[in-house]
């Protein structure tokens, strides 16, 4: 069955990225909670339909590593994407009390299965791997969103931002440069994984835009410089295998098999993760942490009062 607008009840705003927002909304002919997207166009009614055909493949994109695809509708200029609302929100604003390795682990084994799912049986790449398309909900489950389905939606986007985080990698930023965009392949993605792998473990993104002068600047250490590695604290095992994601040379990076079968991931299958018990504890260090910053907010007010 196809959605519609009329169907959702709005809620309140999830949150916002570079293309438009997502909202949390009911969908009242199932009593379904879902996360709607919204992205904004630029583009002719013509393209709207092979857009449409483009993300129908999303149906067939079920697997639990996988955020579930309910359907999309237009209206005017914006493509509304209805998914599976995820209520822990996205690793980016998660990781605030600390994550013991085994999380890591069982975070990282979820994100390497879901991208080997995509290339697998649907036959696509990610293209856009990054902390805060890796939803969490309070069941302890890990699930990848935002993956590139539609060529012709990608090439439709009303790209306001660049965004100064760019987790591609070293010979992706090379090929746009020369304008090369179909030149890079799924070893990509897992240059993609590696470092998120370290922003989920340090809490802060590997090129930190404040430490170069400007874009240029990041951009070349992330294709010159020597890749980043996993902050102290975590063990060999585990620092190996970002190091296999984190080769400069694609051709040198690990490939999905080869990651499910390193120790960092084959430990994490025999073992007892209490992912339920992390979410809730980094569910309530954000809670804390947003009431700490609101009362701050408050305080200054009433100083400058
Ligand atoms: P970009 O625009 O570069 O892709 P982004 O991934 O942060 O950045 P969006 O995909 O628009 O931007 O998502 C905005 C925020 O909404 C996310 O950071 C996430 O916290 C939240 N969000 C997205 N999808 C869901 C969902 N299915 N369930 C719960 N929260 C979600
Ligand atoms: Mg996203």
């Amino acid at each position: 069955f196809a959605i519609n607008m009329t169907q959702m009840q709005l809620l309140e705003e999830l949150g916002r990225g570079n293309y438009g927002t997502v909202k949390r909304v009911l969908h009242k002919p199932t009593n379904v909670l879902m996360a709607m997207k919204e992205i904004r166009l630029e583009l002719d009614d013509s393209k709207l339909n092979a857009i449409l055909m483009e993300l129908d493949i999303l149906h067939r994109a079920v697997a639990p590593e996988i955020v579930e695809f309910y359907g999309a509708f237009f209206i005017e200029s914006c493509v509304y994407y209805c998914m599976e609302f995820m209520d822990a929100g996205s690793l980016d604003k998660l990781q605030g009390a600390g994550v013991p390795e085994d999380v890591l682990a069982r975070i990282t084994s979820s994100m390497v299965r879901g991208l080997k799912f995509l290339k697998d049986e649907l036959q696509i790449m990610h293209r856009d791997v990054k902390p805060t398309n890796v939803l969490v909900n309070k069941k302890g489950e890990i699930k990848l969103c935002d993956f590139g389905v539609s060529g012709q939606l990608e090439k439709s986007l009303a790209k306001t931002n660049i965004g100064c985080q760019s987790y591609m990698a070293p010979e992706r930023i090379k090929g746009e440069s020369q304008n090369n965009l179909g030149t890079y392949t799924v070893s990509s993605d897992v240059w993609s994984l590696g470092l998120s792998i370290i922003e989920i473990a340090s809490g802060t993104y590997p090129y930190p835009p404040e430490t170069y002068s400007n874009v240029f600047a990041q951009l070349t250490a992330i294709v010159h410089g020597p890749p980043p590695e996993l902050p102290d604290g975590y063990s060999e095992v585990a620092t190996d295998f970002v190091g296999g994601c984190l080769r400069k040379d694609p051709e040198l990076r690990a490939t999905y098999a080869e990651l499910l079968e390193h120790p960092f991931l084959v430990d994490d299958k025999t073992r007892n993760v209490d992912m339920v018990g992390w979410v809730s504890r980094a569910l309530a260090y954000r809670e804390a942490q947003q009431a700490q910053s609101q009362s701050q907010q408050q305080q200054q007010r009433s100083n400058q009062a």
